[in-house]
């Protein structure tokens, strides 16, 4: 069997859904098992329309719930039953909501979990209508997760015991990304974006060969299109690539869909839906060799670093660990950290807490805040085997104000943090560095 999983904008409309039923008939003797995101925006909708309703404004969360019907009626053929009784069930959880006037994460599941059991029943229809033998199974009755509503994760002992039926079924499965069941039955998501992880977690229980994550893109890119425009597809990288890119901010892929993928070893492979002929990526636990030591040039924009000064501490320990303990207790993950006998300076995307977070801060330490930052990564398997990587990235950019640097912890990344006005170019004079004359067998 292989996964095959279509993203949001590969089954937006009507259209969209013809070209995944094609994608899916190209390869039905490698027996397709079907994982789709909800269609379009639509899980950012369904969070705006209760989020209107928790605020009290009824009326304008009922209207952009009937245009979110009315988009669904539209881009779809032969379900309006279904439909209309998913919306009318929608409808009434959304009226009390308005009535409540909160929201608990429990709600919010109940809420975005309709995106994806919608479009999966489009889907399954829309296949049947291409002539494809499809059948829809709900995914709550087949992901079992723990109760951490909007983040929650597999029990992956019964999971895949119910999974395992799957492999037996005849014919195409289609089932939804992102949502899942307590064993109690209560509906759970397993956190924005899950779709790649349903795919990776349907993958590792049903056995399959090959899990492909049908986006918009064609794959992994040497840089960040929008910021570098014609960079090259990687053909093959590593787990261990994959996951240190997504972190850094490559938004093709869900960093937690390796997991399941690692431990039974199936590859993974991010394909275009509107370039099927495309090639993509080929995520592999094991990347083979090849000439150049950077895969890709991550980067990550709107980054704050935190400069935390301290003579006190000279000589103490437990410095690091009263720091991270402040960060740890307004849940703000550090992306990255450099530090010196008096000074620690840190990374953070989510600036949420931090004014709390400095006021803790600075009752033990001078505190300064920069805001405005980029984080650029360059991840290759290779860095650590490859001498005198550091000098060309550093020579490369020897015009640019570097604030801080980073190498090592996991072996395979050398990054660091410019202002956010020195991205670009950055990123330019990088991949001119690596990438002017790519390795064919690793780049086209
Ligand atoms: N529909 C969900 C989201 O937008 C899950 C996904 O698309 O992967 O986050
Ligand atoms: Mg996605």
């Amino acid at each position: 069997m292989i996964v095959m999983k279509f993203g949001g904008t590969s089954v937006e409309s009507r259209e969209a859904m013809q070209r995944a039923a094609a994608i899916v008939r190209a390869r039905i003797e490698r027996r397709p098992l079907v994982v789709v995101s909800a269609m379009g925006k639509t899980t950012n909708k369904l969070l705006a329309i209760a989020a209107a309703a928790v605020r009290g404004e009824r009326e304008s969360a009922l209207s952009q719930l009937e245009d979110l019907r009315a988009f669904h009626l539209r881009e779809s053929i032969g379900v309006e039953n279904e439909i209309e009784a998913h919306f009318t069930e929608l409808g009434e959880l959304v009226r009390g909501l308005a009535v409540m006037g909160e929201m608990t994460p429990r709600a919010v599941d109940a809420v975005s979990s309709f995106g994806e059991r919608i479009s999966s029943l489009i889907a399954a229809e829309m296949f049947r209508r291409c002539g494809l033998n499809a059948a829809h199974i709900d995914s709550r009755d087949f992901i079992v997760t723990d109760a951490r509503h909007t983040q929650a994760a597999p029990l992956f002992d019964e999971t895949n015991r119910r999974l395992a039926a799957i492999a037996k079924m005849t014919g195409v499965v289609v089932m939804g990304g992102f949502i899942g069941s307590t064993r109690d039955g209560v509906t759970t998501t397993l956190g924005r974006g899950g779709s790649d992880y349903t795919a990776a977690i349907a993958g590792a229980g049903v056995g399959a060969e090959e899990i492909q994550i049908w986006t918009d893109v064609d794959g992994m890119l040497t840089a960040d299109p929008a910021i570098l425009p014609g960079g090259y597809r990687v053909k093959t990288c590593s787990f261990a690539e994959a996951a240190e890119l997504a972190y850094f901010g490559a938004k093709v892929l869900h960093p937690a869909t390796v997991l399941p993928a690692i431990e039974k070893n199936i590859p993974v492979r991010i394909l275009n839906s509107r370039r099927p002929e495309s090639e993509g990526t080929l995520i592999v636990a094991e990347a083979p060799a090849c000439s150049s030591a950077i895969r890709s040039i991550a980067c990550k924009r709107n980054i704050t670093l935190v400069n935390i000064v301290s003579t006190r501490m000279l000589m103490a320990h437990g410095f690091l660990h009263r720091i991270f303990e402040v960060f740890d207790r307004f849940e703000t993950p550090v992306d990255m950290l450099a530090t010196s006998e008096v000074s620690v300076s840190v990374t953070i995307d989510n600036t949420r807490s931090l004014d709390p977070i400095r006021a803790e801060l600075e009752k033990f330490a001078q505190v300064s805040v920069e805001q405005d930052q980029a984080l650029v990564c360059m991840v290759g398997d290779h860095i650590r085997t490859s001498p005198g990587v550091a000098a060309r990235v550093f020579g490369a950019i020897r015009q640019i104000n570097v604030r801080m640097i980073s190498q090592g912890a996991s072996l395979l990344n050398i990054s660091f943090v410019v202002a956010a006005r020195d991205l670009a170019h950055a990123v330019e004079s990088l991949h001119k560095e690596f990438f002017t004359d790519p390795d064919p067998t690793a780049f086209e």
